[in-house]
Parts: structure tokens; C-alpha cells; sequence
């Protein structure tokens, strides 16, 4: 199985060893030709704004678009704000594909990045925290009734589900656990 992994500005390179550590094909995406045969894509944390840009300059906007309305798509940090359907503080474009609604930089400027223990609700398999690293990271304010919550650090949604689709607010690939990547294979595997 082949996973693609947006790679045109961010933390591509910890997402490609886990993918690989797993057996899975990891792509790196930069046009839309990179899309064709893929089960599922990442869209790592970085620079959502940069990121905004480089889609349009390679063509990628449209085609990322219609590829995540259908196929599994996991977006991570910055990743999240751009699968939001509407993005606040300051408002931005958006693929508008989950029905959440987020606010970037919600827990404050780069030396307010933090680790805290998550806690998973009664909708993830099995009972374990997890560690979840918080880099300059969006908060989900608004969430839809098919909105399924997966993880929650206090009050706050970090991770949620809809569909083929997946968001966490905290960075997994920059942990020792394998977790959330196997899960987001599995949906590929279902979806893909
Ligand atoms: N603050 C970044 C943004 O708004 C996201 C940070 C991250 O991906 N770690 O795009």
C-alpha cells in the first residue's frame, strides 16, 4: 500500500520513517501527478499559511481537494487547519472538508510549545494516554454531531475522526508510539 505524505514544506521526514517502519510505500507529494495510486494522504504540521501557498503555486490546490473528499487524508497540526472547514485568528482559505472549525495558535508563540499526557475517550480502542507534543498547535472550537472525538488533552478536542477523514491537533510523529499511524493505515486500508 502506498501512502502519500504532503511534502512541500513541514515535518515530512518523521512521518516517512513511520510509514516505513510499518511496511507501508511513503510518497512524497509535490504535484498532482504524485496523488495518482496513493490509499490515503498525510498533511504534516509546518507553516499552514506557507503551505496554502506552495498548493497553488504547484497546481495542487484543486486536485489535494478532491482527492481528500474521498480518499483517507490525516491532517496534523498544520495539517488540521487546512482540512478545517473554516479557520479563525485570523481567518484563512481552507480545503473545507471536516466540519470543524479552528483556531490557529490557540495555546500561544513558538516558546509556549508544550508535551502533556492526552487521555482517550470512550471511542478509541483501548485506554492507554498518550504523549501528545503541542508546537504553536490549533484548538478544534467547533465540531459537527458526526464528529468523533478520539483523544482530549483537558476540555480540548486533539484528536477527531469523520469518515475517511482524521485530525490531530499534536504532533505523533515526533513520539516513540506507533498508534496513531497504525490507525490512520487501517482507515486506509478500510477507504483507500
Ligand atoms: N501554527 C501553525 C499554523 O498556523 C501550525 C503549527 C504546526 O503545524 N506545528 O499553520
Amino acid at each position: 500500500m502506498r501512502i502519500g505524505i504532503l511534502a512541500l514544506q513541514g515535518a515530512v521526514e518523521p512521518h516517512k520513517k513511520k510509514l516505513l517502519a510499518s511496511g507501508i510505500e511513503a510518497v512524497e507529494v509535490r504535484n498532482s501527478q504524485d496523488l495518482l495510486g496513493l490509499s490515503g494522504i498525510i498533511l504534516p504540521g509546518g507553516e499552514s499559511t506557507t503551505m496554502i501557498l506552495l498548493l497553488k503555486i504547484n497546481s495542487l490546490w484543486e486536485p489535494l481537494k478532491d482527492f481528500v473528499r474521498e480518499k483517507p487524508a490525516w491532517g496534523a497540526c498544520a495539517g488540521v487547519i487546512l482540512l478545517a472547514k473554516s479557520v479563525i485568528s485570523p481567518s484563512q482559505q481552507s480545503l473545507d472538508v471536516m466540519n470543524i472549525v479552528v483556531k490557529r495558535n490557540a495555546y500561544g508563540r513558538q516558546n509556549e510549545s508544550f508535551m502533556a499526557p492526552i487521555e482517550p475517550t470512550r471511542n478509541w480502542i483501548g485506554a492507554e494516554k498518550l504523549e501528545g507534543i503541542f508546537i504553536r498547535a490549533p484548538k478544534i472550537t467547533e465540531m459537527s454531531d458526526t464528529t468523533n472525538v478520539l483523544f482530549r488533552f483537558k476540555e480540548d478536542p486533539v484528536m477527531v475522526e469523520e469518515g475517511h477523514l482524521i485530525a490531530t491537533t499534536f504532533h505523533p510523529e515526533l513520539t516513540d508510539s506507533d498508534r496513531i499511524h497504525n490507525y490512520f493505515i487501517g482507515k486506509c486500508k478500510k477507504y483507500g
